[in-house]
């Protein structure tokens, strides 16, 4: 089950530094978090040993039981998954950085949790841009209102956008959503005055393409961990 890690986090920093290098980018801006769900606790103190800080799971219940039991380690871990506001309670306190905003009244719940703890919650914004009704994430039409809200909020802080596009077999169709996530990104900076330094944008099939457009943070977990079980 750890079989392969050390190795196939070693091939994944290759690829990350080449893709940087390809488009004359500086690796050091881009953060690679290691999606562990599915993953028992044994894996993740594989990929840590292999030099891996920060983690991303999905489901709350599965990353709370995770995290208790990788408590004894410095780890960081990050909230890839949608999060239901029931669930904002174990969010706050667990996640350094939750990558699925995607409402106002789930800014208005973490940022009432956050305020209890208290701590200020780093957030991005996630957002749809196939415009499917199934996928979770903010409109491009409703980013903007969603920024605003969420800057009024003291215990909250965003710092970026988030994406998942459609899959195909090939990266280089999803690249041009990559490109529109950063020009939105662009485009709210302009209009806001806000700093929003991260693009979380690139999974195991298609992160080269996502550096290219300008990932910060890639999201890679079969490239690390093999096959989901
Ligand atoms: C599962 C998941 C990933 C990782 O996907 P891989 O293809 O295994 O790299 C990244 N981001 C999100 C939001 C996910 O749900």
């Amino acid at each position: 089950m750890t079989e392969g890690i050390p190795e196939r986090v070693r091939a994944v920093r290759r690829r990350i530094e080449a893709a940087a290098a390809a488009c004359g980018r500086d690796p050091a801006e881009i953060r690679l978090v290691a999606v562990s769900k599915t993953w028992p606790p044994q894996a993740v103190v594989a990929a840590h040993e292999a030099g891996l800080g920060v983690f991303g799971e999905n489901y709350v219940q599965e990353a709370r039981d995770k995290i208790a039991a990788l408590a004894a380690l410095p780890l960081r871990w990050h909230l890839i998954g949608h999060l239901q506001t029931n669930k904002a309670k174990f969010a706050v306190r667990l996640f350094d950085l939750i990558h699925t905003l995607d409402s106002v009244r789930l800014a208005r719940e973490i940022d009432r949790l956050a305020a209890r703890l208290p701590k200020v919650q780093d957030v991005l914004i996630q957002v749809s841009l196939a415009g499917e009704e199934t996928k979770s994430g903010a409109s491009p039409a409703e980013v903007p209102a969603l920024l605003a809200e969420a800057s009024r909020l003291s215990h909250l802080r965003v710092l970026g956008l988030m994406t998942i596009p459609p899959y195909f077999d090939d990266p280089e169709r999803a690249r041009p959503y990559f490109a529109r996530l950063r020009a939105l990104r662009d485009r709210l900076e302009e209009e806001s005055g806000i700093a929003l330094p991260e693009l979380s944008m690139g999974m195991t099939g298609d992160f080269e393409a996502a550096i290219a457009e300008g990932a910060t943070l890639v999201r890679i977990g079969t490239a690390i961990f093999g096959n989901r079980p």
